[in-house]
């Protein structure tokens, strides 16, 4: 009996194995073409200033439209897109789209909106990359002070030192970094204390957690305490109730981004948002 079970149980996770390894390549195979058949858009989800009651940033989020799959979620297309190296062109295109898009906003009167942009590991490791960035960013004639860069705690696992030099480089030139998902991974406060970080994004997990334990609330606190005593801008990241809310405004956290505010809207709903 136990025998045939455990059999079972390898054929379904054989099955399983399988699906997912087909999917994987069919994504693989569609990514390929995906840029050239413009299917992909970026959404930008709005960065509430809880202090100043605006929106004072907008997180760039990519979006497939596939035209055989249908929407296919980044959570799903980004790792086949970093394995295959497209994310080096994608993530271009992305940064792109992003400085062109907050550009035309300050045009419309919205100076000092700035946008973040998450950056994969492969693309800061890519020598060159920062030469990238200021290409880009001069080619928008973007203030470089309202782009900020949106990195992991894996790609400072993966190269510290060549990570640090780069990110150094950019602060230099007036660029914001954001440690995205803070607290998710194997945190190290020693990356608060060696990188020129200006913003912390705190990981949805702990704001989740506000709303359940007292652990939860108690390490939300002192995270924006210890963010805010290093100078640095604190974001509540997957903001969804007002309790959750209301416990940020009362310690003081700056930013919050979440589906209680917005979800990520495409350009045109951005637009109609902010411009009045
Ligand atoms: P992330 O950078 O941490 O982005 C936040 C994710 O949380 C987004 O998921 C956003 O839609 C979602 N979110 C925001 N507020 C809420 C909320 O209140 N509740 C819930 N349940 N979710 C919320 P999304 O757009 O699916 O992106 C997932 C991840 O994919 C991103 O996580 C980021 O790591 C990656 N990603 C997205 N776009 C890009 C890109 O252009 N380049 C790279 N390298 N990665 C990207
Ligand atoms: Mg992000
Ligand atoms: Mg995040
Ligand atoms: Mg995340």
């Amino acid at each position: 009996k136990a025998k045939e079970q455990g059999k079972n149980r390898y054929v379904l996770y054989d099955r399983d194995m399988d699906k997912a390894f087909s999917e994987r390549m069919t994504i693989e195979k569609l990514l390929h073409t995906a840029m050239d058949n413009n299917e992909f858009e970026v959404y930008y989800q709005p960065q509430f200033d809880l202090q100043s009651q605006k929106i004072t940033g907008l997180e760039a989020l990519l979006r497939w439209k596939s035209s055989e799959l249908g929407n296919v979620s980044p959570i799903k297309f980004i790792k086949v897109a970093e394995d295959t190296h497209l994310i080096i062109p994608l993530g271009e295109w992305v940064l792109n789209q992003a400085c062109a898009f907050v550009k035309e906003l300050h045009e419309k009167g919205l100076q000092g909106l700035t946008v973040s942009v998450n950056i994969s590991t492969i693309q800061i490791l890519q020598s060159g990359f920062t030469r990238k960035i200021i290409d880009i960013i001069n080619s928008h004639k973007l203030n470089p002070e309202c782009l900020e860069l949106e990195i992991t705690e894996t790609i400072l696992i993966e190269s510290f030192t060549t990570v640090f030099r780069k990110l150094n480089k950019l602060k230099k030139m007036g660029i914001r970094i954001a440690l995205d998902d803070f607290g998710k991974g194997y945190s190290s406060l020693n990356y608060l204390k060696q990188l020129p970080i200006s913003t912390l994004k705190i990981d949805k997990s702990f704001i989740d957690s506000v709303s359940i334990d007292e652990e939860g609330r108690t390490i939300t606190r002192h995270i924006i305490t210890l963010g805010k005593s290093l100078g640095m801008t604190i974001i509540a990241e997957g903001v969804e109730f007002n309790e959750q809310l209301e416990y940020l405004k009362k310690y003081h956290c700056d930013r919050i981004q979440g589906y209680l505010f917005s979800k990520p809207l495409p350009g045109e709903d951005v637009k109609k948002l902010l411009i009045v």
